[in-house]
């Protein structure tokens, strides 16, 4: 790896960058391997307003990189100086070299690669009206970065992974948030550590499951901190989880579906636990 991923962040500075075998762009190209990622921990997003957000959000931001032709744009001018005064390193490429970061034949003409982050899961203490969701070993990447999206848009305070799962800082995950990567704390915990967590935090764990006897409208999402569990793809729920949960509820279905996608699931959960604080006049 080149040093803009790891060890002391260099002097910001703008490159013209138009050779595919450049050892930057290679090094850019590998963050599409989970395993760079976690070296570096870094991950990449792309989009101008994407970059745009994450700024001002406060996000770390190590690299820049944008098209030629969208040097003189306002907005690239404005982010690229934000990305050189905080010491990231600027990249002025050619369309090829930003089609084969992104992997795509019409690309976005700007993308950022920025440190990722993670919240621990011992100072996650939820309070009044906070929903959080936790996910037992998702496995697909849309459905991670469909639900991550969801979650924002529902108000709920957070996404805790549970065991192994898909990497939600991955090119296909952060694309599927759009941008919601960046506003919703991302945890993870081991099955064993959640439980523990579960037991002390205060919060009244709502778990799903297709054998649950409780219909979910039934809950009342007012009295604690919500954690909505939900289980893997393909296995759903494990026992153990389901005996620890304060609530097994289920979401009755018609039709001969035998069960709704994961990401669906979540989002009708998140909206029916969090209606009672969701209106249209306190929306955008
Ligand atoms: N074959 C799996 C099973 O037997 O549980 C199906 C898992 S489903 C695709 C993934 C997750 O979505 C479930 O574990 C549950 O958390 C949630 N889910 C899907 N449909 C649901 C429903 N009708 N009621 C409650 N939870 C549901």
């Amino acid at each position: 790896m080149s040093d803009q991923h790891e060890g002391p962040r260099r002097v910001g500075q703008v490159k013209e960058v138009t050779s595919l075998s450049n050892p930057i762009v290679k090094d850019i190209k590998a963050l599409s391997l989970k395993k760079t990622r976690d070296e570096t921990k870094s991950f990449l997003a792309e989009g101008l307003k994407l970059v745009i957000d994450a700024l001002d959000l406060g996000w770390t931001i190590r690299t820049l990189v944008y098209a030629k032709n969208v040097k003189d744009k306002p907005q690239v001018v404005q982010v690229a100086a934000k990305t050189v005064a905080r010491g990231g390193l600027v990249l002025e490429v050619s369309e090829k070299v930003l089609s084969s970061i992104t992997r795509r034949d019409n690309p976005q003409m700007v993308v950022g690669i920025f440190e990722q982050r993670w919240t621990a899961l011992k100072d996650v203490r939820p309070g009044r009206d906070e929903t959080w969701v936790a996910l037992d070993r998702v496995r697909d990447p849309g459905n991670l970065g469909t639900i991550i999206r969801t979650a924002d848009a529902a108000g709920a305070s957070g996404v805790v992974l549970v065991g192994e799962t898909t990497d939600p800082y991955s090119l296909e995950t952060v694309r599927a948030t759009m941008g919601s990567v960046f506003a919703v704390p991302l945890v993870r915990a081991s099955p064993a550590d959640f439980l523990a967590w579960k037991r002390t935090a205060g919060v009244s764990v709502v778990a799903t499951h297709l054998a649950g006897a409780v219909d979910y409208r039934m809950i009342d999402y007012r009295r604690k901190p919500v954690v909505l569990l939900m289980g893997n793809e393909q296995a759903g729920l494990p026992e153990e989880f389901a005996r620890e949960a304060d609530a097994l509820v289920r979401i009755p279905q018609a039709g001969r579906a035998d069960s709704l996608n994961l990401a669906i699931a979540t989002g009708i959960m998140l909206f029916e636990a969090r209606r009672h604080l969701l209106s249209l006049d306190a929306g955008a």
